[in-house]
């Protein structure tokens, strides 16, 4: 069975009736291994770049960073890369910063928190990833962003690095993509405003799994808490789905949810036609995607997000997947 599934990886993503699906990869180290997968996906939906960091006993120098960005931003030549920028905090640390202990660490200074404090570090990253524009298709995104304050704090270091860039005679590319994560639950409360301000954003189900129904995703004794396919999740996406596709902007899901099969056929169905992924659910994903009309997912869609509790919907989906065998 799994040879079978494996046949699915250089198929095409599309539905029964001939809708595509854009199929991202989420990578991290961007390793051989990791790039090996470009002709199997439709570009880099989500490169956690704080790898290159955890990674490392130093800083990694721009020049470093700028040789990573190059040869994934090559390799994909015109498919978009979306390239986060650094995300740690939380659980992630470095060998060679000291954070602030914090009562709540995934509450507290993380990702461009932090980054604000270190705005060389910053910066550094930004320049890197810009050098390295002119040789693809680059999207730049910002992980826990929570705000319109955020988002324009954000467009003015993103523009100050450019202008600092074009004093210096350096090339970068001029329509690289500026978008945000959307992993706390306050952005969806304000994606029509947040839609019409940046091009492009990304759901991150992992933290907006956590930070919507207020359970610590590192937490094992609460587990059973930590409900992926609960009605308020898909219902809070739905919202960002409709605002994003009004503004026309596009909105993908890059968590784990965006690669797993209960979740991706709802997705779909609720108008999310961008999904990103690890390599492993890439073959499943495009098989499943293969057994649905548009209309069918749309149908589901609908159903799932008149439930009443995550049990229904797996339940719901599950049956819908072993009639088609
Ligand atoms: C997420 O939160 O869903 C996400 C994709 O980011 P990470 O898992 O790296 O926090
Ligand atoms: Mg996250």
């Amino acid at each position: 069975a799994k040879e079978k599934i494996k046949a699915y990886l250089d198929k095409d993503s599309i539905t029964k009736d001939g809708v595509k699906v854009e199929l991202g990869l989420n990578i991290g180290s961007a390793s051989e291994e990791e790039l090996s997968f470009e002709p199997y996906v439709d570009g880099v939906g989500l490169f956690r770049t704080e790898f290159l960091y955890m990674e490392s006993d130093t800083m990694p120098s721009e020049e470093k960073q700028f040789r990573v960005y190059k040869k994934t931003l090559t390799k994909f030549g015109k498919k978009p890369v979306i390239l986060r920028t650094l995300d740690i905090g939380g659980d992630k640390t470095l060998k060679y910063m000291e954070l602030p202990k914090e009562d709540n660490p995934f509450l507290g200074k993380r990702a461009i928190r932090l980054c604000f404090d270190h705005m060389e570090m910053f910066k550094t990253q930004l320049r890197a990833a810009l050098r390295a524009s002119v040789y693809g298709n680059l999207w730049v995104m910002f992980p826990m962003v929570g705000s319109v304050d955020d988002i324009l704090r954000l467009r003015e270091i993103f523009n100050e690095v450019k202008k600092e860039l074009d004093e210096k005679n350096i090339a970068y590319k001029d329509d690289v993509k500026f978008g945000v994560m959307i992993e706390i639950p306050a952005l969806i409360i304000i994606s029509d405003i947040v839609s019409q301000i940046v091009d492009f954003a990304s759901i991150g189900t992992n933290d907006l799994t956590q930070y919507l129904t207020a359970v610590d995703r590192m937490n094992p004794d609460i587990a059973s808490y930590y409900q992926n396919y609960a009605p308020s999740i898909f219902r809070t996406m739905k919202m960002a789905a409709d605002y994003f596709n009004k503004a026309n902007k596009p909105l993908s899901v890059c968590g784990e949810l965006g690669g797993d099969l209960i979740g991706a056929p709802l997705l779909i169905g609720m108008g999310i036609k961008k999904l990103s992924m690890n390599q492993a659910s890439i073959a499943p994903i495009k098989q499943m995607i293969g057994q649905y009309t548009l209309e069918e997912l749309k149908t589901m869609a609908d159903k799932a997000l008149n439930m009443h509790q995550e049990k229904d919907i797996k339940k719901y989906v599950l049956e819908e997947h072993k009639k088609k065998g």
